[in-house]
């Protein structure tokens, strides 16, 4: 290699190196833009029920149900085999993922009006997933487990809504999906019947 030709990669590299780093730099600036635009979009009066074989007329109503002496239940409990796939309720961007006591493994996904929806005690993530990525009702953020405080309760996922005033009560907002709306993976014998709601937790 003659001295201009190492000079000439140099530069090729450095060129290259600035150009991902305005590449970084600018995902970055999408991605706050549309975290803003959010903001502009009236909520959902409707969202999707986060699992595929639940209805809604399944679930006990615990919103603001007392939980020790000190903290009421901001959120709904839906119960589920360990592993169930649980699909975004809204689009939206996947705002944080990340453990915490009382939930465990969470997925917070923020949607129009800038909602944040709260997916608490699951067993995994959804492979692959990640902050900043787009979601529709059809993305898995992951699986129903028992991880933070639902260690020992049956299986469930706890969903939460927060508003820029405080948290809101799910289920007047949740909506049965249709079949179709998401693709299955369950071979269709596969049939076990199970109860799915539980006043324990
Ligand atoms: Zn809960």
């Amino acid at each position: 290699m003659t001295r201009s030709n190492i000079l000439a990669a140099s530069l090729a590299v450095l060129v290259f190196a600035g150009l991902v780093t305005l590449a970084a730099l600018g995902d970055k600036l999408v991605f706050y833009w549309r975290i803003a635009h959010l903001y502009f979009e009236s909520p959902e009066a409707r969202i999707s029920m986060p699992l595929l074989d639940v209805s809604k007329n399944q679930i006990a109503n615990t919103w603001h149900a007392p939980r020790g002496t000190d903290r009421v239940h901001e959120g709904q409990d839906i119960f589920a085999p360990r592993g169930t796939p649980i699909y975004s309720s809204t689009k939206g961007y996947v705002y944080k993922i990340g453990e915490n006591n009382l939930g465990g493994q969470t997925v917070s996904v923020i949607g129009a009006g800038g909602r944040v929806y709260y997916y608490a005690h699951l067993d995994s993530y959804a492979p692959g997933l990640a902050e900043g990525d787009p979601v529709t009702t059809k993305t898995v953020l992951g699986y129903v487990g028992t991880t933070g405080n639902a260690q020992g309760t049956p299986p469930h996922l706890h969903f939460g809504i927060y508003t820029s005033d405080g948290a809101i009560n799910p289920l007047p907002l949740l909506a049965d999906r249709v079949p179709s709306t998401a693709s299955r993976a369950k071979p269709a014998t596969q049939k076990t019947p199970r109860s799915l709601v539980s006043r324990k937790a």
